[in-house]
């Protein structure tokens, strides 16, 4: 028996026997190896590697020895994934000395890096005093142990130093290349191509290769029928260079030479999956190395090849259920995996290493499936059925986005709908009732990939720009220059038209990474303008920033969840002192409030002497007056906007605007509802600012009433003293035709 696989069968019997000890594993090592050290290092949390076991250093340095990953010359292995054979490590440059291993007389190193699905465990390293190269056969061999003890180590629960427990619930955001333009907004799937390798080592290889044989034939096979069904269709240059993508990888396919190559390690004694998943993990690494494109697709399409034998071999990963509108994850990404999934479903794509030109790219495009490459990370922070946004036109990667993000992002894919195109012709009308009565409808939106829509739904302004949004998908809050740069570019974009921006509003569900609540009731807690009275610091760079941005413009800024005038003073206060240092000043500035507290409304009196506009934030005033979540699905319908308190609420509030001659408007989901868009006008409310697929409906519905009509019908509905207006008006509305 030779060396190789005395070793194999030992380890598989300390296997057999439940799970070896790390200890067990490095003597057993160290004896068949014929090597005077054998240790191994473990990945910690924040990228520590720790000596876990040893034969052959001092024991004392067990846990004790650590190193960041990219320190020494254990730390560059696991930070590049690559072995290194060193005849005299300590003479090379990266070499860190730590006097308590005791590892003075050890001249040759050889270090192995220990990976389990493209992550990097721990660090396999054996060590001999006479200064030499490890063979070619001992590399082979130390990389075998090296898998195995990946397996005990992914079944030990050892982590890749991704801080822990955090990853999983924190909003994320990667930059990312646009592969092929669009928005995807949905449930993540992760690629795992195959199940993990279990069974490593094998008695009989003949049986062994005999399985490859049938699991390539297969896989051929499976390749046939899904370039049966590539688009036909779509943009020509598209098509055909999808053609010449697959006709590149079915060369790749039926080559012998990476077939030859698992056999190889099969005949060492290995199963059939687990060399094929030695040689993928080589291609990998040959990969990274290669900077010529062409070269890099033929070894991403191998590995792909890989991938696919491997499900053939082990029967894959079972993909129960792709949710709808799926986004679909992975490391890298075969042409062909592409195609299994698109006829699967999926609404999008995220690869951490694809390009433009690549293969998957190019394919994404005759499929037109919105996609974005290069996102460095993104795998490992994501957990199968997180929310994710794929922002292929921004190339922006979104993992679990606040709720707010997210409804963002949904707003601007809806406005890309079809019914959108046939609301177009109303694009270049004025907003106005069939009896004349003009208003003005405005839009809410806080990214700036949400600006178009300002051109292509003709909205008058910007009624709503919620500056948090920015913060949340970028993570953090960023410094003056930047939030100046994105304000100046929302004031660009608008030209003439009006711009409404609301301070930073962050709190309750609008979280960023790292903060941690623990009060009961964050929507009633410490968030919004509290936070900013309360870190004026921070309220000031934000005002700063936005007189900078105006940089001489008109501007207009308005707080949220203000509760007290004493609130709204000191805020005012704080813009106000700011306004005095930038210059140049703007032309005009306007300083509101937003109405979301019901307080306010019994100190209106002193309100409306110091407010230049008062905008009404439904969505939070309704929550507050019927004491009911906004967030609680249950609850969603249960109290309705068309009742008498609201619609209450709203006349005491105009009636005492107009007499202070203070405009009133309402930016909340409320304004894109034909019907209560319907009341606030009849109300006297005629400045409505709503998500961008509401524009061009509600101008529709309002050129086809007559509002005057309609104010006595409300009139007479109120008077008659139902619970819910909302029947009454709704049979008001059909029995005149108005399409809504
Ligand atoms: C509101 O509360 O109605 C509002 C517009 O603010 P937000 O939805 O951002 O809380
Ligand atoms: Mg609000």
């Amino acid at each position: 028996m030779t060396g190789t696989r005395r070793l194999l069968s030992r380890l598989r019997d300390l296997r057999a026997h439940g799970s070896a000890p790390l200890s067990t594993l490095v003597q057993l090592v160290a004896s068949e190896l014929v090597s005077e050290v054998c240790s191994v290092y473990v990945q910690r949390p924040g990228d520590i590697l720790e000596l876990a076991a040893t034969e052959g250093l001092n024991q004392d340095a067990v846990g004790r020895t650590r190193l960041r990953v990219g320190e020494g010359i254990v730390g560059l292995c696991a930070a590049t994934g690559t072995v290194m054979n060193l005849p005299d490590a300590q003479n090379h440059p990266a070499f860190a000395y730590r006097p308590e291993t005791g590892e003075e007389p050890f001249a040759s190193m050889l270090a192995v890096p220990v990976r389990r699905s493209g992550r990097t465990l721990g660090v396999l390293v054996v060590q001999n005093r006479t200064p030499r190269n490890f063979t070619d056969p001992e590399v082979d061999d130390v990389e075998t142990v090296a898998m195995l003890l990946a397996e005990m180590l992914a079944g030990s629960g050892a982590t890749d130093g991704s801080p822990e427990g955090l990853a999983a619930t924190v909003p994320r955001l990667f930059a990312g290349t646009p592969l092929m333009g669009g928005i995807a907004v949905g449930p993540v799937v992760l690629l795992r191509s195959a199940r993990p390798v279990i069974r490593l080592l094998a008695d009989d290889p003949k049986a062994e290769q005999l399985r490859l044989e049938q699991a390539v034939v297969h896989m051929q096979r499976g390749l046939d029928d899904l370039f049966a069904d590539v688009p036909h269709n779509g943009r020509a240059a598209d098509v055909n260079a999808s053609r010449e993508v697959l006709e590149a990888y079915r060369l790749v396919a039926s080559d012998a030479g990476w077939l030859r190559r698992v056999g190889d390690v099969i005949r060492g004694g290995m199963t059939a999956e687990a060399a094929v998943q030695r040689v993928a993990s080589e291609l990998h690494d040959r990969m990274r190395r290669i900077s010529d494109a062409y070269l890099r697709e033929r070894l991403a399409d191998m590995e792909d090849l890989a991938n696919r034998l491997l499900t053939a071999l082990t029967g894959g990963e079972p993909v129960a259920h792709v949710p709808e509108g799926a986004i679909l994850l992975a490391r890298r990404l075969g042409p062909a995996e592409l195609l299994d999934w698109h006829a699967r479903g999926i609404a999008g794509v995220a690869v951490e290493e694809a390009s433009p030109s690549g293969h998957a790219a190019i394919l994404a495009r005759a499929l037109g499936i919105p996609a974005l490459g290069s996102l460095r990370g993104m795998l490992d922070s994501a957990e199968q059925g997180d929310d994710a946004v794929v922002d292929a036109d921004d190339g922006n990667f979104i993992l679990r986005p606040e709720a707010e993000v997210r409804r963002a992002y949904i707003r601007a894919q809806e406005a890309r709908s079809a019914k959108y195109a046939e609301l177009a012709t109303w694009r270049g009308r004025p907003a106005a009732t069939a009896d004349g009565v003009g208003l003005k409808l405005m839009l809410n939106v806080g990214l700036s990939l949400e600006l178009p829509q300002l051109e292509r739904t003709g909205a008058d302004g910007i009624g709503l720009f919620r500056t948090e949004i920015a913060m949340l998908a970028r993570g953090s809050v960023a410094d003056v220059a930047e939030q100046a740069a994105i304000y100046a570019r929302v004031l660009d974009e608008a030209g003439d038209k009006p711009v409404l921006f609301r301070t930073l509003d962050l709190g309750a569900d609008k979280l960023l990474p790292g903060t941690v609540t623990e009060e009961e009731n964050p929507a009633m807690g410490w968030r919004s303008l509290r936070v900013g009275l309360d870190r004026p610091a921070l309220l000031r760079r934000q005002l700063r920033a936005l007189l900078l941005a105006a940089g001489g413009r008109g501007l207009s800024v308005m707080f949220p969840m203000v509760a007290t005038v004493a609130e709204f003073r000191a805020a005012k206060t704080l813009l106000l002192a700011e306004a005095k240092r930038v210059r140049p000043c703007p032309g005009t500035l306007r300083i509101g409030t937003m109405l979301e507290v019901p307080s306010l409304m019994w100190q209106l009196p002193d309100l409306l002497k110091e407010s230049d506009f008062i905008s009404v934030g439904s969505n939070d005033l309704l929550q507050f007056l019927f004491a009911a979540d906004r967030g609680t699905p249950s609850l969603y319908d249960r109290y309705d906007f068309l009742s008498q308190p609201v619609l209450d609420l709203i006349e005491q509030l105009v009636v005492a605007a107009k007499a202070a001659c203070v405009p009133v408007s309402l930016c909340g989901e409320a304004a894109s509802r034909p019907l209560e868009a319907l009341v606030l006008a009849a109300l006297g409310v005629t400045t409505l600012s709503m998500p961008a697929s509401g524009i061009l409906p509600i101008k529709a519905m309002f050129a086809q009433v007559e509002l005057a009509s309609f104010r006595s019908v409300l009139s007479a509905i109120r008077r008659s003293g139902g619970t819910s207006l909302r029947e009454p008006i709704a049979t008001w509305a059909r029995e005149q035709g108005i399409i809504i």
